[in-house]
């Protein structure tokens, strides 16, 4: 290989031995370089001995370096795909994950193409309050966030995919939605246990705490959406909670001592406790 002249093939081998840390090196090489070439991944398999021009080559070889150094993919092309969206990422908050797009499942499908008001809890990215609106064009959305960087993000992604009917704005939790109420209230809340190892291995290190813990064994969001919903949701209204793998027990207690009925747990792909789900009736 010239070194000045590689080849789509040499640029993806360049990087094999540099991510060996990650598990998705060549998924993360190949996004890269789709990336810089701004081109689709069906691309780099029709045209692997293309020779990249130097300052594609360039650009790629410093992301790869950042890679290395453990900067999360969507962090550096700045955009991560959720549903059927693509969404701008960035350092104030969580990169969607693919586990989340079960909450939006479950709530389509617990209610009809009706209109109804549905509230998404610490939007982000806007990525849930996006998703359900791109299925449900005739449902009232709104985001809302804490952070008020991620309220210019999720309403930046708004636009980008074409859904300015969701609404975003800043609040702590319910704190600034006065006396609405809603159909459908939905989150996926920082619920890591403040001192998990977890949070010292890959992407999770460049994610802001404020998105991924909460105190009380990771319960104390959780706790407080779940205390407060029933004030926020009509009679026969939906709370849908996304929790880590070992809080279903504590979300569903939490739940019925809330007086939800209809309490239930769905498991992810990998088969682990998920989402909790619980409706809300006025008459007990
Ligand atoms: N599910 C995320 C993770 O495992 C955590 C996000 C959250 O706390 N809501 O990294």
């Amino acid at each position: 290989m010239k070194p000045d002249t590689p080849t789509i093939e040499d640029a993806l081998n360049w990087a094999k031995p540099r991510l060996v840390d990650s598990d998705s090196a060549n998924l993360d090489a190949r996004v890269l370089l789709c990336h810089c070439l701004q081109v689709p991944a069906v691309y780099l398999h029709t045209w692997p001995e293309k020779p990249l021009d130097p300052q594609t080559w360039l650009q790629y070889q410093q992301l790869i370096l950042q890679r290395e150094e453990g900067v999360p993919v969507a962090h550096l092309t700045g955009t991560r795909d959720f549903w059927t969206l693509i969404l701008a990422v960035n350092a104030h908050t969580l990169i969607p994950r693919p586990e989340t797009e079960l909450l939006v499942e479950t709530a389509l499908s617990l209610f009809d193409e009706s209109p109804i008001t549905a509230l998404d809890l610490g939007t982000g990215t806007g990525a849930i309050a996006l998703a359900l609106a791109s299925e449900r064009r005739n449902w009232s959305v709104i985001g809302v966030d804490r952070i008020e960087q991620s309220v210019e993000l999720a309403t930046h992604n708004a636009r980008q995919n074409q859904l300015e009917q969701v609404r975003f704005f800043t609040s702590n939790w319910f704190a600034a939605l006065g006396q609405q109420r809603f159909s459908l209230i939905i989150s996926n809340p920082p619920y890591v246990e403040p001192h998990s190892p977890y949070l010292q291995q890959g992407d999770v290190r460049f994610e802001p705490l404020s998105a991924l813990t909460a105190e009380d064994d990771g319960l104390a969001d959780l706790k407080k959406i779940i205390s407060q919903a029933s004030q926020y949701l009509v009679d026969s209204g939906w709370l849908l909670l996304e929790h880590g793998h070992a809080q279903g027990q504590a979300v569903r207690d939490l739940m019925h001592q809330a007086g939800f009925s209809g309490v239930d747990t769905i498991k992810d792909l990998a088969g682990l406790d998920r989402v909790t789900l619980g409706q809300w009736s006025n008459t007990p």
